[in-house]
């Protein structure tokens, strides 16, 4: 396969490419799909931590060249050199969520690891996590890292009804709701605001917030408007864009 510009650049940032190898593949839904990675002595390099994602390398769909793409780092087992990727199996396809409908046991590519380490204040009472599906992976690591008695809301807006198969394991102090998708992020928006959590303390809350590009401005401006929650308090990350591939 031929390199395209931004793997040079990548190069040239000293950002190491390594091989993994498909060893499993889990449809939790026909559009959420688990791939288990091999990936011998790639975990020991990195520091684990919260959303932590790699740049996944595909085939381009329509040259002969590999592309990247962002995904999240879930179950790492460093002493067997395995993690997970989970896909959101989405159309228009593209070319990471085709390598993963299409991957089968002992299919290979390449990942890479940029550091962003996401540091959540271990005071942190309230975590608010708002996303689309594919923000699902990183709350999920978000969640199993939460501080000990934190009370979690977790917001994902998706059109799909088989959301009890998803993998998002929840305890006693963690509400789930589902906004309707739209376009501008209005949905996601109006559920944050129609609960308890406009009564949420800006001094002892986290707001974390990723998914598509519009989603998250609205919910930015509504964590840095009605929340008042203060910079160090919230983070927000377009994940993809409506109607653009990811280069
Ligand atoms: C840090 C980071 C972590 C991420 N983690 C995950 C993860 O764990 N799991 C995951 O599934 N995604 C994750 N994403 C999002 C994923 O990288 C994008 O959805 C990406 O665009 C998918 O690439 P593709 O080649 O399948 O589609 P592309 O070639 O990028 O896009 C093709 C078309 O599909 C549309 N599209 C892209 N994604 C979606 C979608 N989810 N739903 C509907 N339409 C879409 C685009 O707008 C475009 O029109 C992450 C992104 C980042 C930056």
């Amino acid at each position: 396969m031929a390199a395209n510009w931004q793997r040079g650049v990548l190069k040239a940032m000293g950002v190491k490419n390594h091989a993994v190898e498909v060893v499993g593949i889990t449809d939790f839904t026909p559009w959420y799909r688990r791939v288990r990675l091999s990936a011998p002595g790639f975990l020991d390099e990195l520091a684990l931590h919260p959303t932590i994602w790699v740049r996944l390398w595909v085939p381009s769909l329509s040259s002969d060249k590999v592309v990247q793409r962002g995904y999240t780092i879930v179950d790492p087992d460093p002493a067997a050199g395995e993690f997970s990727l989970d896909f959101v199996l989405h159309e228009p396809v593209g070319p990471a969520a085709s390598w993963a409908k299409h991957a089968t046991i002992g299919l290979r590519a390449e990942v890479a690891h940029t550091p962003q380490k996401l540091s959540i204040d271990a005071e942190s009472d309230t975590l608010v996590l708002a996303g689309d599906v594919t923000a699902l992976p990183a709350i999920t690591t978000i969640l199993g890292a939460a501080p000990e008695g934190a009370t979690k809301h977790v917001v994902i807006q998706d059109t799909h009804d088989d959301h009890d198969k998803l993998p998002l394991a929840v305890d006693a102090r963690t509400t789930v709701s589902w906004a309707e998708p739209d376009d501008t992020g209005s949905g996601i928006v109006d559920l944050l605001a129609a609960s308890l959590i406009e009564t949420l303390d800006a001094e002892r809350s986290y707001l974390w917030s990723a998914g598509e590009r519009k989603l998250v401005k609205a919910v930015r401006e509504h964590a840095r408007g009605p929340l008042a929650l203060p910079r160090h308090r919230q983070h927000t990350q377009y994940y993809w864009i409506f109607g653009h591939d990811a280069g």
